[in-house]
């Protein structure tokens, strides 16, 4: 299989007695509530796993919201199979190859194990001095940039939204589409904005009968519609692809490289979204694009509204060869009026986003702001055993 890659040796070296592991949940408000077909929220709880060892610090932040309305994990249970399943896990002797491994042992969770994951790596690669992508053996690039439009109450609202964008530089502008907020309204954007980068995420709020209906949307050039069919089908999406022209797109349908492959083979999309959250982690999403790569499925990477730590994982991970179209990654201001991070996110003037040169993930957390909108602290491990102390920090809600 094209996906055999040597295993590198930082990957097979034992991780150590690690200081201490913390499990943080924070709670950002958006600049504007964001809306989709299956919820709106209107502040961005993450729940972020804070590793201290021999003078580093490493973060690592976990896509699910507090809520189960897109995905089956929330903050509440990753926090649970972080602390109960996957960190028993975690020895000094193991290699991070070898604690993967261990990790196959809990069935799904992706969202918990690929906040793990991803701290561990920033720890790793800030051990070496290296950033995420030098660790992983990719040169640095700068990124294309995209942007997700949540629902809006009308259409000029959302021709504004549109605009704003258009004008910032993004490479490709997604809108959400549902039930009753679908034809007109991407017709409506498509006349003001004939040559824009446009696609629609509907969040799997339609069904196979909706084929009909659907094939309308063929006549405004999209570049792809992101999953339109339930979030666990991929066989329908195969019956649906075939009756339309425009490229379908699998997000939530796809939580490992089996799922990517069986999407591939059924012929149920034409583009793959790899979150790197959702799919069990940094280096799975990286096995995933080179998988696309090799069969000729452009992919790229999408978004959560992810905390600055998320974020510039994301950024990090698009180094990796196979993101070959714009993502979702956006400016910072989009979302917040005050980030976890610094610096950051911005676009150049041709809309492109630098990869951040620093050790690990590239951008300092700032962690007075981490106090200052933290709901809850857990000491979950202190010098490779298991702590229990839980303080709660104060509520924002
Ligand atoms: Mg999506």
């Amino acid at each position: 299989m094209a996906n055999d890659q040597p295993v590198p040796a930082w990957m097979e070296e034992p991780l150590g007695v690690i200081d201490r592991i913390e499990l943080l949940t924070v709670s950002l408000p958006f600049v504007a509530p964001f809306g989709t077909s299956v919820a709106t929220w209107s502040c961005k709880e993450a729940l972020l796993v804070r590793i201290a060892d021999k003078g580093l610090v490493a973060w690592g932040e976990c896509v699910a919201d507090p809520d189960p309305y897109y995905a089956s994990e929330t903050t509440t249970s990753a926090r649970h199979i972080i602390r109960d399943f996957l960190l028993p896990e975690l020895k000094p002797d193991y290699s991070l190859a070898q604690l993967l491994e261990r990790f196959r042992r809990v069935r799904g969770n992706e969202m918990a194990k690929a906040a793990l994951e991803n701290a561990l790596l920033d720890l790793l690669a800030k051990r070496r001095g290296l950033p995420l992508h030098g660790l992983l053996g990719f040169a640095p690039r700068r990124i294309m940039s995209g942007i997700s439009i949540g629902f809006q109450d009308d259409v000029p609202s959302l021709l504004a939204k549109v605009e704003e964008a258009a004008a910032s530089g993004y490479h490709r502008v997604k809108m959400k589409i549902g039930r009753g907020r679908d034809v007109e309204w991407v017709r409506a954007v498509r006349q003001r904005f004939p040559g824009l980068a446009l696609m629609a995420d509907a969040n799997g709020d339609y069904a196979i009968a909706d084929a009909g209906h659907l094939a309308a949307l063929d006549g405004f050039a999209l570049t792809m519609i992101e999953q339109p069919l339930s979030y666990h089908d991929i066989f329908l999406h195969s019956l649906l692809q075939a009756r339309l022209i425009t490229p379908l797109c699998l997000d939530e349908s796809i939580h490992s490289c089996d799922d990517a492959e069986a999407a591939i083979a059924l012929k149920s999309c034409r583009v793959i979204n790899i979150k790197q959250g959702r799919v069990g982690g940094f280096l799975e999403a990286v096995k995933m694009a080179r998988l696309c790569a090799a069969q000729d499925i452009p992919a790229w990477s999408g978004g959560m509204d992810e905390t600055g730590i998320g974020r510039a994982l994301n950024i990090q991970l698009q180094a990796a060869p196979g993101f070959t179209l714009p993502g979702d990654t956006s400016e910072t201001r989009r979302y917040f009026h005050e980030d976890i991070v610094e610096p950051p996110v911005l676009l150049d003037k041709e809309g492109f986003i630098a990869m951040p040169q620093g050790p690990g993930i590239g951008v300092d957390v700032m962690e007075t702001r981490v106090e200052k909108y933290l709901l809850d602290r857990e000491l979950a491990r202190e010098h490779g055993g298991a702590a229990r102390q839980k303080a709660k920090g104060k509520s924002k809600k």
